[in-house]
């Protein structure tokens, strides 16, 4: 075998090139890793960490609100954006920081600058030039603007994180996950927000129930949600942008952020050098075990756009470390993912939705168990918002096919469902598991009647 400088090299040190890095060393592979920006990548530095510490910031509006039900009388508050940013930054940091350490403890060589392959075993970075056995390639994705005019104006999550000053009038434009956490996070902040989206309603993809009741939720917290509406054009113009919607309306405000989706970074990596090719789409080729059309590259998380969340990432990474070091050919298991989106309420779901679910049952049927309910909470914090609870059970099997919740701790709560859904519980097993009480999560174990078939 030729000898090369590492077995390893891995191109992005975010979460799945991180875990790649970490566990190969761990079996006594020499591996070296390589990341552009910081370490960390989009979930640590711009993404689902930065995102939630936001989110918790903008929770305490409606907290202070809350407490006077309770008996608790505040003076007054003030939010400081300067001071949650720096704080935010600080613990960024702090996390990088993390994962360089953890790296370099096992014994993890670190590089920084940009890789480019060669060919399928070298990569140049800068005038340095590394040869390895196998590369794999864990450099993720970025946000896209969507066509149109005027784009140049207006920013994405990325640059969300690094505002100067909290915007007193907010666009956001999309209706997927970014576009509802951030239309939540501005709102709870103190800005005036309107969510513009295309379609009918937000969260294309999920459970219509959800959809509905997010939706409904958001709008009474005083989001503008423009549903069926397109942006057709920004301008700039007395210090203010301007933005023109396909209802003829002009909206006046600060910051326009576009959250129309992310592309997988392949750009300039080398890969046509190095014989890896790319979907349709623009993503790393991949076959079940990570594998791209040159053997010995292999690529994990956003850049092969599969199922662009970390934690889907991180469980790429370790199959493909047992498949490449450990001996134990291991394909990721795409079912079942759950998944939260942090707006306010928070939603978090696993397995079918309704509409997938009543497809895949066919003339079997399903039962769908649902609760919609104002949390105890909010029985004294006199907060008008409710909770949905749902559960759709395979009829003939009784398996339950898919849970999903829209309301307080939701992603805290599915995380156990999850669990019970990958196990292959059936409506049975809940009916059979004690309650908690008093508590929301109890509902999924005392569901008794289904909702009537519809007609
Ligand atoms: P999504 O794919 O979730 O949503 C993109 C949104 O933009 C959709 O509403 C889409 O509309 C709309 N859109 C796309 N193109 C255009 C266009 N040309 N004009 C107008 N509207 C457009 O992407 P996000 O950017 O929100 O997030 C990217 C990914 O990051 C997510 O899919 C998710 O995997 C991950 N993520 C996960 C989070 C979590 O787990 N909590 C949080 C944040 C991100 P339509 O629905 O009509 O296609």
């Amino acid at each position: 075998m030729a000898s090369y400088d590492f077995d390893l090299f891995v191109i992005g040190g975010g979460s799945g090139g991180v875990r790649a890095a970490r566990m190969a060393a761990g079996t006594g592979a020499r591996v070296g890793i390589v990341e552009e920006y910081r370490y960390g990548g989009t979930c640590v530095i711009r993404g689902c960490v930065p995102k939630k510490l936001f989110s918790y910031a903008s929770h305490f509006h409606e907290d202070f609100e809350d407490a006077a039900g309770f008996g608790w009388q505040l003076g007054e508050t003030r939010f400081d954006w300067g001071k949650l940013i720096a704080n935010k930054d600080a613990e960024i940091n702090r996390l990088e920081g993390i994962y360089q350490k953890l790296l370099s403890n096992a014994g993890v060589e670190i590089f920084t600058g940009h890789g480019r392959l060669e060919d399928p075993h070298t990569l140049r970075i800068g005038d340095r030039k590394i040869t390895a056995d196998k590369f794999l390639i864990a450099t993720g994705g970025h946000p896209v603007f969507p066509p149109g005019d005027g784009w140049e104006h207006a920013i994405s999550s990325n640059e969300c994180f690094h505002l100067e000053k909290l915007p007193e009038r907010v666009v956001v434009y999309g209706g997927g996950y970014i576009a509802v956490e951030f239309a939540g996070i501005f709102n709870g902040l103190g800005s005036q927000v309107t969510q513009v989206y295309r379609g009918p309603q937000v969260l294309r993809g999920f459970d219509e129930d959800v959809r509905q009741t997010l939706g409904a939720e958001m709008a009474k917290k005083g989001i503008d949600l423009v549903l069926g509406t397109t942006i057709e054009g920004i301008e700039k113009a007395d210090g203010e942008l301007k933005v023109r919607l396909s209802d003829g309306r002009q909206i006046a405000c600060d910051v326009v952020m576009a959250a129309t989706g992310r592309k997988p970074n392949t750009k300039d990596l080398g890969l046509e050098a190095a014989g890896v090719a790319l979907t349709s789409k623009g993503a790393i080729e991949v076959d079940a075990y990570s594998q791209t059309s040159q053997a010995n590259i292999y690529a994990v998380g956003d850049v092969t756009d599969r199922v662009n969340l970390t934690p889907v990432a991180i469980h790429e990474a370790m199959a493909l470390v047992n498949t490449l070091f450990r001996g134990q050919p291991t394909a990721m298991d795409y079912a079942d993912i759950p998944s939260a989106v942090f707006s306010h309420p928070t939603v978090a779901t696993v397995g079918l939705t309704e509409a997938q679910a009543r497809e895949a049952a066919g003339s079997a049927g399903v039962d769908v168990y649902r609760s919609t309910f104002k949390p105890l909470k909010h029985t004294l914090s006199g907060r008008d918002e409710k909770t949905m609870m749902k559960m759709i059970v395979q009829r003939d099997s009784q398996r339950v096919l898919g849970i999903h919740m829209v309301g307080l701790d939701a992603p805290e709560i599915i995380q156990g469902m999850a669990v019970a859904i990958k196990a292959g519980a059936t409506k049975d097993v809940f009916d059979h598991t004690v309650g908690i009480h008093p508590t929301a999560a109890e509902e999924f174990v005392t569901m008794r009647e289904p909702l009537p078939d519809p007609e």
